[in-house]
């Protein structure tokens, strides 16, 4: 499918990550403004609050938009889903007749500010990626242990906390936790010591379920995609994780980029996950493809200096699909909901520089990456911006996911001064 053409301008650049065949969904407000629903085109946001207000989009009885979340819309299902997006289309194509309306709903997004896409019920974070499950694994429990035996046969995850989900642009306080290193004899409660990033993408739910559903069925009832940093406190979880895998390593904070992709525009994207080495449990092989070839990259800028790429990679480095985790997640009958987020696990791949942590990228911080500067990282330290950004390309055009940034701030001083 070629770039389709929009009455916007500068949505009509084969670079700019916000075309017409994108159309991602956000929460924005702007002086004075109420957070509400809009929608991404070129340098504009739609204010489809507003648009429904009006008139120009009219989904059902009740309004869906009066709200500053897009979850009303996923709770409709996938034909009112396709239905907005021929809706959005239709209005701001090259030619629309409604351009005369429409054009005083458009407000530049250099004055906007964003939030939360959508009210996330629950959240999950899986360990999906095969390169980072080794490299991990060889630091952690060396060489020969590095794979579990489950991994090749099931997505390892883990429940995590929906209460710690950040837009981009929130800042990320260093955490203080219980760290034990092995040349100390006792456990001490210090600022992390080893503050990590993990790029990866995160699928939202968009239809409900309560029990066992296929992997086609996970498919159907995924609404859309956003990046995702799951920030990790390395030393804090080197001495928690076993057995029952991270907890405070991973409770600062998970920050995800502003604009919520839907499965639609991703569709000329889909790949297959790769070969497998064991076949895999029928309620879990693969049906089709369900991948997606994006383009995937994480910049770190220290306080007031330029940014240094330290990773590119795909999510196509994925042994898992976000619908098999889905299918897995429910098959021993746990309910999802609408808003339910999966991170799909760090996403690294062969190469050293495709690796999505600063653990794997530094080794464990036996190798300190150079930076543009002159400097150099092991982890993460006070003040440095992290950057993830995705992008698939198309025929002419590119479907952006808007950037996911967050800011390191120093640990406090007293965690519990009062
Ligand atoms: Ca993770």
């Amino acid at each position: 499918m070629p770039l389709m053409k929009s009455w916007v301008e500068s949505a009509n650049s084969p670079d700019h990550p916000f075309p017409l065949n994108n159309l991602p969904y956000g929460v924005f407000s702007t002086e004075g403004s109420e957070p509400h629903c809009g929608v991404a085109i070129g340098d504009m946001i739609l204010d489809v609050t507003k648009a429904e207000a009006e008139g120009l989009i009219s989904l059902g009885d009740a309004p869906l938009f009066d709200v500053p979340f897009w979850n009303e819309l996923m709770e409709e299902g996938p034909a009112v889903w396709a239905a907005l997006r021929e809706r959005l289309i239709a209005l701001l194509s090259e030619g629309a007749e409604e351009r005369v309306e429409v054009e005083p709903l458009l407000v530049p997004m250099a004055e906007a500010e964003m939030h939360m896409p959508f009210a996330v019920s629950e959240y999950t974070d899986f360990y999906a990626g095969r390169h980072h499950a080794t490299n991990v694994g060889t630091m952690f429990r060396g060489a020969e242990n590095a794979l579990p035996p489950n991994w090749l046969h099931i997505p390892i995850g883990y429940n995590g906390r929906a209460s710690s989900v950040v837009v981009s642009g929130t800042e990320i306080r260093r955490p203080w936790g219980q760290l034990k290193s092995p040349d100390h004899d006792k456990p001490a409660f210090l600022p992390c010591r080893r503050f990590d990033i993990e790029l990866e993408m995160g699928a939202i739910v968009g239809t409900p379920s309560d029990g066992p559903i296929t992997v086609q069925e996970a498919d159907d009832h995924i609404f859309g995609y956003v990046l995702l940093n799951d920030w990790s406190a390395r030393d804090i979880q080197a001495w928690e994780y076993q057995p029952l895998g991270p907890f405070q390593a991973k409770a600062t904070a998970t920050s995800i980029s502003p604009w919520i992709v839907t499965k639609a525009a991703l569709e000329p994207f889909r790949t297959d996950t790769p070969a497998r080495e064991f076949e895999l449990l029928d309620h879990l092989k693969d049906c089709g493809p369900m991948l997606y070839d994006i383009d995937l990259e994480v910049a770190l800028a220290p306080e007031g200096k330029d940014a240094t790429t330290i990773a590119r990679t795909n999510y196509n480095e994925m042994y898992y699909s976000a619908a098999q985790q889905l299918a897995h997640h429910t098959s021993a009958g746990c309910p999802m909901n609408v808003g339910d987020l999966l991170g799909s696990g760090t996403i690294s791949g062969a190469e050293k520089s495709q690796r999505g942590s600063l653990l794997e990228l530094s080794w464990g911080g036996k190798e300190p990456i150079e930076l543009d500067t002159g400097e150099t990282r092991n982890f993460v330290e006070d003040g440095d911006t992290l950057t993830l950004r995705g992008a698939a390309k198309g025929d002419g055009y590119t479907i952006g996911f808007g950037d996911c940034v967050g800011t390191v701030l120093p640990a406090l001083e007293d965690p519990f001064a009062r």
